[in-house]
């Protein structure tokens, strides 16, 4: 597929009209697929004659595992591994293999993976995502500034006479960055939302001024508050770009709706919750074919949205991305059941609170216990009155509102990643370092009808 074309059409030309032209599409991708990517996999290349429900489904444990045999290219893991480590001690991307580039990805899990694209898969990609995003009009020399964690071979064949592309390491201070930011003054700025965030509040705060046309949040999910710090900051609503290692799944359309990439991939769903259709996606990409995706599970959860799009493109809405699998909670039911609650539930009962509150953390510790940081002016009294929110909340739901322990201050964010809502197993709470660190700020304690139903 020439990147010229890849261009063009996903410039000009609409997405899919309906979920006929899309099976129609899908087909002929998985074709291709089993006649010339699975054969060349010593791991696949059995199963390209059976059903798709035949193959394994894979996730980064396994893909790890089998990586020597699911590449294409001969590749032993151990060698991918050295390289890749190599290149990231001395900060030089260029591990090549001839023309793959192998990466290293850490994943929100901490988990380690590795990841290959050759040159066409990153001509592709390159192609596909100037397509959706540069601005108009196409001859005006654009300047890119990439906030990225570690370089990556896929963004730096950007560069070419009509684009000028500068790399931000993430991983150097982030005040080094300023000046050289300030003088490239871009026109489109593409980091991580935690990047976006903290140029938002520079911004802001009048440290820097500038001027984007236009603003992409990558690699992490992009929360509604974060979004509305970006767009207050910019005056722009920053668009998403749903991207994993293993994959794009997919983008915010010209209505600023999260559509999946069905074009380039078949999504199917593991459904945690029949309820809401909420599921983990199980991925299946037409492009890699270095290190073939096939029916890989991530760990997020999406939220799908049936409402069809404004924008006319019949592609799988998503309403939004709910977070990692394993930072779900859940509320005890009284029948012993239990009910997924979502993180947009818990913001919007925050958001309506007469107190302001700037910002918060939640962690829940198995089904019985709930803490909750809150930044504001007035803690104890935004802490009381999320309390009788929240506990209106698990009436309405028909389940029991765990006990609820409030802190004044947010604790320190551990990671690279912030994650406002996460779920803990229940005996996390002694070991949790970020629970510790606060133990002084708790204000408030309130039994839940949890406790109170094991003490009745
Ligand atoms: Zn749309």
């Amino acid at each position: 597929m020439p990147a010229l074309f890849t261009f063009l059409r996903n410039r000009f030309f609409g997405g899919f009209r309906d979920r006929a032209a899309i099976d129609r599409h899908q087909k002929a991708g998985l074709a291709r697929l089993r006649r010339k990517i699975m054969p060349q996999s010593p791991f696949y290349a059995s199963l390209a004659d059976r059903p798709m429900a035949d193959w394994p489904v894979m996730n980064k444990t396994l893909l790890m595992e089998h990586f020597t045999e699911i590449n294409t290219r001969n590749l032993p893991r151990e060698k991918a591994l050295e390289t890749a480590l190599h290149a990231e001690r001395s900060r030089n991307f260029s591990p090549m293999f001839g023309d793959v580039a192998v990466g290293l990805s850490t994943g929100t899990s901490g988990q380690r993976g590795l990841f290959l694209t050759d040159a066409r898969e990153r001509r592709l990609w390159t192609a596909v995502m100037l397509a959706r995003f540069l601005p108009k009009p196409l001859w005006k020399r654009q300047r890119i500034a990439f906030f990225l964690r570690a370089n990556n071979a896929l963004y730096q064949e950007l560069g070419n006479r009509l684009i000028e592309f500068r790399y931000y390491d993430l991983l150097k201070d982030f005040d080094s960055h300023v000046a050289r930011l300030q003088a490239q003054n871009p026109t489109v700025l593409v980091a991580p939302a935690q990047a976006l965030i903290e140029l938002a509040r520079r911004q802001a705060a009048g440290e820097i001024y500038l001027a984007p046309q236009r603003i992409i949040s990558v690699a992490e999910v992009l929360s509604p508050e974060d979004a509305a710090k970006i767009q207050s900051a910019f005056g722009h609503q920053p668009d998403q770009v749903y991207q994993a290692t293993e994959g794009v799944l997919g983008f915010t359309c010209k209505a600023g709706h999260l559509h999946l990439n069905e074009r380039y991939l078949v999504v199917e769903r593991d459904v945690i919750d029949p309820e809401t259709g909420a599921f983990c996606p199980v991925i299946t990409d037409f492009t890699h074919e270095t290190l073939p995706i096939l029916r890989y599970r991530l760990d997020d959860v999406l939220i799908p949205e049936a409402a069809p799009c404004p924008c006319g493109c019949a592609s799988q809405r998503i309403a939004r991305i709910e977070g990692r699998a394993d930072d779900m909670l859940y509320w005890p039911k009284a029948d012993g059941g239990r009910r997924l609650i979502f993180s947009d539930m818990i913001r919007q009962e925050i958001a309506l609170l007469s107190v302001p509150v700037r910002d918060y953390r939640i962690v829940q510790y198995g089904q019985s216990e709930l803490v909750i940081a809150l930044d504001s002016i007035a803690s104890e009294r935004a802490a009381k009155e999320l309390h009788s929110r929240l506990e209106a909340l698990a009436t309405r739901l028909d389940c029991l509102l765990p006990m609820l322990t409030f802190r004044e201050g947010l604790p320190p964010d551990l990671g690279p990643k912030r994650r406002r809502i996460r779920a803990l197993p229940e005996n996390a709470l002694s070991h949790d370092a970020s629970a510790a660190a606060t133990t002084d700020s708790e204000i408030l304690r309130f039994p839940g009808a949890v406790h109170r139903a094991l003490i009745a």
